[in-house]
């Protein structure tokens, strides 16, 4: 089984388009086939290196692997279009000395007028204008410097069936495939319908797994491969990924590319446990699976062939679980980048870190949602939120954060701070319950919810401790 993931690098991997590339992962994994990346870069003005390297550094980072492509080789090279453009033009030669395509002069201007005189027509064909020229025609026509395109004579009347994996059979009649089309522009590139083919035969491709927008392509490429004697796949169309609304995903609904994914500080694991199970579901109801499970349970066959609905509130759900499952420490490297866009932990013990990170990865439900969390660890002070300020200045509040000055200037030390801090202030005020715990949290923290308070006094340690009560008591007591 030979399969391939044909990404055009004209911008970021879109999340549809890495679901396509998961759902082919997941295929490769599940029946030992090879895939391959083919780069669909016939598109000059559009297709850019940038976004191919950047395309290729999303898959690996989705940990999605292949076994042939443009930064690999393989026996089936060159795996970019743009570099194939030779093996194109011997198919174009035979389909031209076969009569089964045609150089077409016809100008835009023309078939603008042309579109214009049949708008009554629902989709406009072209009529085959330059079908049967004469040499000299032609030749008349390259002497006024007019560069053709070459178009494919559409034979009328041929059925093409499909008998697509996920659809069932799909039955296309060949008139209805907007006759004569271009498969050359008159600039020499060839267009995608047309070499898509060529490539995946050539490429000894036994399976496509693809979007179902390609879907009504496919008649146009299997009578190409029919003209050309090509052997011809099996096809799977999968349905689409919709926003909320039921409308194409974009970036209305939510983010769309898998880089801004992963500046948010979504985890690959989670994109994939996602993506790659819109559209089935597990027999168990389980829905957060190793992808070795995925592999385990997944058929193609079971895709459902309507559009399933990408529900964002889900995946962050779902990214959540997996932050606080991931291992400790790797967790832990993987904050601090986003810890260091925030503060600065060169004075900072990596164990603390961690103990930190246990105590708060909880709340994040992506990585980029530590800055939210961690000032409170590391800050010297910090400002009480509205909610806090107003329990602050009442006065069980302000009698707290005295006994709690003084006894810090008396008895507490750093030695007995975690196990006497809370008792003392609790004889010296006679306060409990909520009454005492919560202006404790939020002369600690500023907020009055967080962390557990024990572990949180613990981590941010009696010097930081200090420095906020006697900035608390200088608001609230000394005023
Ligand atoms: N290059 C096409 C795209 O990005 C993929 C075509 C195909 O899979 O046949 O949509």
């Amino acid at each position: 089984m030979r399969i391939r993931f044909a990404p055009s690098p004209t911008g970021y991997l879109h999340i549809g388009n890495a679901r396509t590339a998961m759902l082919n992962y997941l295929i490769k994994k599940k029946h030992n086939a090879t895939l391959i990346i083919r780069v669909e870069d016939t598109d000059l003005e559009r297709s850019t290196t940038e976004s191919e390297q950047s395309i290729l550094e999303d898959l690996r980072w989705l940990g999605i692997e292949w076994d042939e492509g443009p930064d690999r080789g393989g026996e089936y090279g060159p795996y970019r279009q743009s570099e194939r453009f030779d093996i194109y033009k011997k198919y174009t030669e035979k389909l031209l000395s076969e009569e089964k395509a045609y150089y077409c002069y016809c100008t835009e201007e023309e078939l603008h007028a042309m579109r214009q005189e049949a708008s009554g027509q629902e989709s406009f064909v072209y009529p085959g204008r330059c079908r049967n020229l004469s040499k000299e025609e032609r030749e008349k026509h390259e002497s006024h410097g007019r560069k053709p395109t070459v178009r494919f004579k559409t034979p009328p009347g041929e059925r093409v069936v499909v008998e697509d994996l996920i659809k069932g059979k799909v039955v296309f009649g060949s008139e209805n495939i907007g006759g004569d089309f271009i498969i050359v522009r008159s600039d020499g590139t060839p267009v995608y319908n047309y070499i898509v083919i060529i490539d995946d035969a050539l490429m000894n491709i036994s399976h496509v797994i693809r979007g179902e927008d390609h879907l009504s392509n496919t008649p146009k490429q299997i009578l190409i491969a029919r003209a050309l004697n090509l052997p011809i796949p099996e096809y799977a169309h999968h349905a689409l990924v919709l926003g909320p609304d039921r409308s194409k995903l974009s970036k209305r609904h939510g983010i769309t590319s898998v880089q801004m994914y992963r500046k948010e500080g979504y985890l690959p694991n989670a994109l994939l446990n996602y993506t790659s199970m819109l559209g089935w579901a597990a027999e168990s109801g389980e829905e957060i699976l190793s992808i070795a499970d995925i592999v385990n349970q997944f058929e193609i066959k079971n895709l459902s062939a309507s559009a399933a609905i990408f529900d964002f509130q889900k995946l962050r759900w779902m990214n959540g679980n997996y932050i606080r499952s991931y291992p400790l420490d790797k967790i832990t490297e993987l904050f601090i980048p986003y810890i260091e866009e925030a503060a600065d932990l060169d004075n900072v013990q990596r164990d603390w870190l961690e103990d930190v990170i246990s105590l708060i990865r909880g709340n994040c439900e992506v990585l980029s949602e530590i800055k939210n969390h961690i000032g409170l660890f590391l800050e010297e002070i910090i400002e009480p939120d509205t909610e806090a300020d107003k329990l602050l200045k009442e006065d069980d509040s302000r009698k707290i954060i005295s006994a709690a000055h003084n006894l810090i200037h008396a008895s507490i030390t750093e030695d007995t701070y975690i196990t006497e801090l809370i008792p003392s202030i609790k004889g010296e005020t006679g306060l409990k319950g909520k009454k005492l715990f919560l202006p404790i949290r939020a002369i600690l923290t500023g907020r009055l919810k967080g962390p557990e308070l024990d572990r949180a006094l613990a981590l941010i340690g009696f010097e930081k401790f200090k420095k906020r009560i006697a900035f608390m008591y200088n608001r609230y007591v000394t005023k």
